[in-house]
């Protein structure tokens, strides 16, 4: 059997290409032909060890796009040859929060490429269940930003009815651009995007927000309501820091909603007294479901920016290392790994 390709990140200045045998689909499993493969921020915190839940080495990719080549006992012969997607939440299945349908959030969730070696690399075997076939309305790097555009969608649906709603959204790496696309696309009125970078907050307005403002700025509450035209009826934080939650309490409305996006980097002071004096509404977070990845799709399908705003560099496999130190430059927005 013949040796592929396989990424490995023992930090941000050693990640290599390894040798490995090729891996066979046992019963229930796929074996996927890689063919991009996107770089995440939770990779780039994982490769400078700084990731809550990630441990160094680590084999990335979690945001895959492929080709299944084989299939395991028990799969379907159709998913032969199909171009695919992958859904990289390992969810038990049989736990409380699986059985309600919310296996994002399950009680023993591993995220594939996370806590499991990924898809950076030319082959790979995942559950059948775990592949998401994809139509010819959308080609491979259009695909890539599936996963990505996920999570954002999931909180853009716990935030309820967002039609003719004010909403702001700190930061505009790619959680916060999509979390703009997303919010418009589900009727926001106006989204107003904070980030500290006046080159990224140019790409969130061309992406459709409405004004864009710094939130390091004395005046950046103020700044925000005059752009929204009165407090924000929500607010998504791709960042999750103290500095921004204590402005998301200053910029929302009375009965106003924080969607926290972002990984916190670790315990988050809040000012709990406004939370209850205003009755603020704070909801966690974290990936996605099966209905939110389809929506996603659908989205994307319809092409609803340039492609070039949001996948701003492509590196082959072999230059990896490359491309995560390209990742590493905030005026990358998504950064690709192709396998030809
Ligand atoms: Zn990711
Ligand atoms: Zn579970």
């Amino acid at each position: 059997m013949t040796d592929i390709r396989r990424i490995v990140v023992n930090s941000i200045d050693d990640i290599r290409v390894e040798e490995i045998p090729a891996p066979a689909p046992q019963k229930g499993e796929v074996l996927v032909k890689s063919t991009v493969v996107g770089i995440c921020g939770s990779d780039m915190h994982a490769a400078h060890g700084r990731h809550p839940f990630m441990s160094l080495p680590f084999w990335p990719g979690h945001e895959v796009v492929g080709v299944v080549t084989e299939v395991g006992e028990g799969v379907s012969e159709s998913l032969r040859d199909q171009r695919v997607v992958i859904e990289p939440n390992l969810a038990c299945g049989h736990c409380e929060q699986c059985l309600q349908g919310r296996y994002n959030i399950c009680s023993t969730l591993d995220v594939f490429g996370c806590q499991t070696p990924g898809g950076m690399t030319d082959r790979f075997v995942i559950a059948a269940d775990r592949v998401i076939p994809l139509s010819d309305s959308i080609d491979d790097l259009w695909a890539s930003l599936i996963e990505p555009l996920a999570t954002p969608v999931h909180a853009v649906r716990r935030a309820g009815d967002l039609s003719g709603k004010r909403v702001v959204v700190f930061g505009a790496g790619p959680i916060g651009l999509f979390l703009t696309v997303a919010a418009l696309d589900a009727g926001a009125e106006r989204v107003v995007v904070a980030d500290l970078l006046p080159s990224k907050r140019a790409r969130a307005e061309r992406l459709g927000a409405a004004g864009s403002f710094d939130p390091t700025l004395s005046d950046a509450a103020a700044t925000a309501t005059e752009l929204l035209g009165g407090h924000a009826h929500v607010v998504f934080d791709g960042v999750s820091r103290a500095s921004t939650v204590a402005l998301a309490i200053d910029v929302l409305a009375k009965g106003g909603k924080l969607m926290t996006v972002g990984v916190p980097a670790g315990e988050t002071p809040i000012r709990l007294d406004l939370v209850q004096d205003r009755e603020l509404e704070i909801f966690g977070n974290l990936m996605y479901v099966r209905e939110d990845v389809l929506h996603a799709i659908d989205l994307l399908e319809r092409r609803p920016f340039p492609i070039e705003e949001i996948v701003t560099a492509t590196f082959s496999l072999e230059d990896a290392a490359k491309a995560f130190a390209a990742s590493d430059d905030s005026e990358q927005v998504k950064v690709l790994v192709t396998v030809p």
